[in-house]
């Protein structure tokens, strides 16, 4: 943090956390509301869905359901959503869901609502006015989205995923509830909770990071170190699920005042090229930026060792900062990512569009070390 510098920090609305949460939801939506309810199959198959459902209809709140989110949620899909809503006379957005169905919802409030496209969002067009409230249930532990100003829409016919941002996207309105999550797919649970490690590092040794967003990574980092390995193996354990959403929770917190770095500048372009869920892509990389951060930032890096869990008080700066990479690693290992895209069948090739979208990303500039063309192309290709 730079002592001479001013910060700004933004804060979510109402955070409500908690088994059974969910039933206090209905207080917080007045009679003359209209939600519409933004989410995917997936959950509504588990029953998720349901359990929203009967909650609102015991407080006759009257709703609408959109459940046709797909990951890495495309402009068209968004679109068919705001469609729903508009022609429902809704207003308000419920994203019930992992990151996908959460960006959704808040995509829909925007285009709802404002004159601009979200190609034009997408492209850094400011969002021009207050938009519908948005209430967000997260289900899976990993994307932060439920307290973030951000909305990653894909854009498949340019192979980018576009990242809106504006303070109006920030939820009103959180549900933490560790019973919504029993159901996570095991992959899931493991590529989510990785994601939510990114989040915390990156945004931790952000350039951008201060005080606040550091007390929440670190905070974060150590939750992830002690319960993500138990989340990958068993989501319906209450208390794993229950820590495992705070630490996503409050990385969101940090990442969305500091910022990202590297790791997420390569993980879009790979997600939008060859289909891995963002999770899974910001795993591959994170160990190698970190390392290759190592140098710019070793008293960080000590400290996130530290968090980890790794025993560090005897050794020099140096070796302390690369006890993160190495606790990264064996995390990693130990919950089942891979470290490689052959061992996910992908021949890898790098696009010059692919180094473009990287340089061009906001987190490339936030990272705590300055990478070139080449630097970046050579991160992209570690991996092979
Ligand atoms: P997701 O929302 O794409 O969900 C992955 C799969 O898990 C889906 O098939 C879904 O149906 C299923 N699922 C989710 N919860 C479940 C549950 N409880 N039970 C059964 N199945 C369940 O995955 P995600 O990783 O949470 O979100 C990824 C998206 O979030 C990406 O598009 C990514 O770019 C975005 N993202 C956004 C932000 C932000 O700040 N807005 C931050 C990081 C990532």
């Amino acid at each position: 943090m730079d002592p001479c510098r001013v910060y700004q920090h933004w804060n979510p609305g109402r955070l409500i956390f908690g088994p059974k949460s969910l039933n206090e939801v209905a207080k917080e939506i007045s009679s003359k509301e209209v939600p519409l309810i933004v989410t995917d199959k997936g959950v509504s198959h588990a029953g998720i869905l349901t359990k929203v459902t009967e909650v609102l209809e015991g407080a006759a709140i009257r709703f609408h359901v959109f459940d046709g989110i797909e990951p890495d949620p495309p402009m068209e899909i968004v679109e068919e959503a705001a469609a729903t809503y508009r022609n429902h006379g809704c207003t308000l957005v419920i994203g019930l869901g992992g990151g996908s169905s959460i960006d959704g919802a808040k995509a829909v409030s925007l285009i709802a609502s404002q004159k601009g496209t979200l190609r034009e969002y997408g492209a850094g067009r400011p969002i021009e006015d207050t938009i519908p409230p948005i209430y967000a249930i997260p289900t899976t532990a990993g994307t932060g989205s439920e307290v973030t100003g951000v909305a990653v829409i894909s854009d498949r016919e340019n192979k980018i995923k576009m990242v809106i941002r504006g303070p109006q996207l920030i939820p009103r309105l959180v549900i933490l509830d560790p019973e919504l999550l029993g159901s996570v797919p095991l992959k899931v649970a493991a590529e989510t909770g990785a994601d939510a490690l990114a989040h915390a590092v990156e945004s931790y040794v952000s350039l951008n990071s201060h005080v606040i967003t550091e007390a929440f990574a670190l905070s974060a980092i150590r939750l992830i170190a002690r319960y993500l390995r138990k989340m990958a193996a068993n989501p319906a354990d209450i208390e794993t699920a229950g820590q495992m959403l705070i630490a996503s929770c409050m990385a969101g917190l940090s990442f969305s005042n500091a910022g990202l770095g590297l790791t997420h500048s390569l993980a879009h372009p790979v997600g939008a090229y060859y289909h891995l869920s963002h999770g899974l892509s910001c795993a591959i990389y994170l160990p190698i930026v970190m390392d290759f951060n190592l140098p710019t930032t070793p008293e960080k890096f000590a400290s996130i060792a530290d968090a980890m869990g790794m025993n560090v008080r005897q050794l020099s700066l140096h070796h302390a900062a690369k006890q993160a990479v190495l606790a990264v690693r064996e995390l990693f290992a130990d919950i089942g990512i891979p470290k490689t895209f052959s061992e996910l069948g992908i021949s890898f090739q790098l696009f010059p569009k692919m180094v473009d979208d990287a340089l061009a990303a906001v987190p490339t500039k936030l990272n705590p070390r300055r990478a070139d063309r080449e630097q970046i192309s050579k991160l992209f290709k570690s991996p092979s």
